[in-house]
């Protein structure tokens, strides 16, 4: 399965407790991430992820992109709804491609905690076929 990890900054801290707490599910699949919230992530935890650009320079497009192709099967974006962002209008295109394309997608630490647990118990297996027959 494929991962994207995305925290703005006041919820970097929050995400380095997420993947800590779950590194051993989050190990057991591919890894994705913005620029800045994958290499904290990585000197945390070793886990061992793929870096886009920072957000803001265009990693939340590039994850976008990834979705947009049926390639990303499962999103924790920690945003934060208390600080306006430069790149508003790549967020809402994530969110929504999330949402065009039915990824299960978690936008507070509550929901990744389902999501993960939710993983671990095979909730998410579908992924596993569906991209291969879209017209199922
Ligand atoms: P960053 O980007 O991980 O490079 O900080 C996240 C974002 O702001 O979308």
């Amino acid at each position: 399965m494929k991962i994207a990890l995305i925290a703005h900054d006041r919820k970097k801290k929050t995400m380095i407790l997420l993947a800590t707490a779950y590194k051993q599910i989050l190990a057991q699949n591919e890894l994705f991430a913005t620029g800045t919230t994958g290499k904290k992530v990585m000197a945390a935890t070793g886990l061992s992820i793929h870096c886009f650009n920072s957000g803001p320079y265009g990693g939340d497009q590039q994850i976008g992109a990834l979705v947009s192709e049926d390639q990303m099967d499962l999103i924790i974006f920690l945003r934060d709804p208390l600080e306006a962002q430069p790149h508003e209008p790549d967020i809402n295109a994530l969110i929504r491609l999330a949402d065009v394309h039915e990824i299960p997608i978690a936008t507070n630490i509550s929901t990744a905690e389902v999501l993960l647990r939710g993983l671990q118990a095979g909730m998410f297996d579908y992924r596993r076929w569906s991209h291969k027959n879209p017209t199922i």
